[in-house]
């Protein structure tokens, strides 16, 4: 059975796969564009034989791009040690990872680690966080308009996108959504208030910078009333934007940040660490998961670090990024409105609505990147992306911008 099973798989082609895909797959996700079979570097092959750029890294979570033979020799040789234990029992790359996160976020001694299995676990955490900072009095927390931090019930409560709750209510109860404006901080901002949480840049939302200042007047307010600020860096966290975080460049300190997206590669992780007083808020049995901080996970996401700081993938990430604003710029298309974002987080602001017909068209050209609405571009490469890469990026994504002229013409 399986050897026929696999023959008849192997003879499908993506047109047929595609059409498997709906009758399989909840119907939560759309129908994908192209089935993948393998990759290298910042490229990967569909199973038709077709090879695209991946300018997306799998929403900036391919850090070292695919098939690294870091992140294959750390799983490998993690896996013929130990993949799971429980949390009944610790293991060397668990506390070693908790160890680097301390150092690299800048919480040090007095920083703490909390592990799980993706973003929206890492919110979770930090929710619960945020009410244990309650003392019975602080019952609100504050989130952004726009912002994104996950898909289940707590980490949906804090999504500042109205259309994703609506379905879903009741919400989580405690959540309000404000502006992103310093006078919306200030009128907001009082001791009723447990916790703040903020995308240091809003990648869901297209690639949306902060206004001037604003987490530094987060910081100062939530500190003036006992509120935590929580940054979520899930997607700008471990070295994409150009410094290992986003809040890095607000020259702030946060209470709480979590981490996952692009922390071991590819290989679930998620982490919540808290800074200082907030390290204190957790008490024994009041959070946990199977399978997170688990050694295969912990072992990937060290040695993913590991390679960022070896290979100096943060300073690439700020050098590529500018070399590929200047080549953005250099297009001249009137289609380019503004860039936004920071390093290898780049949106592009178009002036009409049609960022899937161009992403589209790119696929077309052999290059990915993403819509995440009408009017954005977003480009999250792989850390590692050299002089050869942004050449290819150039070249691939004028020839998807012509295309869509000469549809529109
Ligand atoms: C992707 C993302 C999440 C959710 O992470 P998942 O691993 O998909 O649960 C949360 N916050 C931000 C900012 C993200 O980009």
């Amino acid at each position: 059975m399986t050897a026929t099973s696999t023959t008849a798989d192997s003879a499908r082609t993506g047109q047929d796969w595609r059409g498997t895909f709906g009758s399989v797959m909840m119907g939560s996700l759309a129908v994908p564009a192209v089935m993948l079979d393998h990759g290298s570097g910042a490229y990967v092959w569909d199973i038709d034989g077709k090879e695209y750029l991946d300018f997306l890294a799998g929403i900036a979570v391919n850090s070292l791009g695919h098939a690294h033979p870091v992140l294959v020799e750390a799983v490998s040789s993690q896996a013929a040690r130990l993949v799971h234990v429980s949390n009944y029992f610790a293991t060397v790359p668990q506390l070693a990872l908790a160890e680097r996160l301390l150092r690299i976020t800048g919480a040090g001694p007095t920083g703490r680690v909390y592990f799980g299995n993706s973003g929206a676990e890492a919110n979770e955490a930090a929710f619960k966080l945020a009410r244990l900072n309650s003392h019975g009095s602080r019952t609100r927390i504050l989130a952004l308009n726009n912002g994104f931090h996950g898909r289940t019930m707590g980490s949906l409560a804090l999504t500042g996108k109205p259309s994703m709750r609506e379905p879903f209510e009741p919400m989580v109860p405690g959540v309000e959504h404000i502006d992103s404006t310093i006078a919306a901080l200030e009128a907001a901002i009082d001791d009723t208030v447990a916790a703040l949480f903020v995308e240091p840049i809003k990648g869901e939302a297209g690639v949306v910078d902060l206004p001037e200042g604003f987490l530094a007047a987060a910081r100062s307010l939530t500190s003036r009333h006992g509120a935590l600020l929580v940054v979520d860096e899930i997607q700008t966290g471990v070295g994409r934007t150009g410094r290992w975080f986003a809040f890095e460049h607000a020259g702030i300190v946060p209470d709480a940040i979590t981490v996952a997206k692009g922390m071991a590669g590819g290989v679930p992780i998620g982490a919540l660490v808290t800074f200082g007083s907030a390290s204190g808020l957790f008490t024994r049995g009041q959070h946990g998961s199977t399978f997170g901080g688990n050694p295969l996970a912990t072992a990937v996401a060290g040695a993913v670090l590991e390679e960022i700081e070896r290979a100096a993938l943060i300073d690439n990430a700020a050098r590529r990024g500018a070399q590929l604003r200047e080549s953005l710029l250099a297009i001249g298309s009137p289609l380019i409105a503004e860039l936004r974002g920071a390093g290898l987080l780049i949106g592009i602001g178009l002036s009409e609505p049609v960022a899937d017909a161009l992403a589209a068209s790119a696929l077309r050209h052999g290059l990915i990147v993403n819509a995440p609405n009408e009017s954005s571009i977003r480009l999250a490469p792989p850390l590692i992306i050299g002089d050869a890469e942004v050449a290819e990026f150039d070249r691939r994504f004028r020839a998807a911008l012509t295309d869509l002229d000469r549809q529109g013409a």
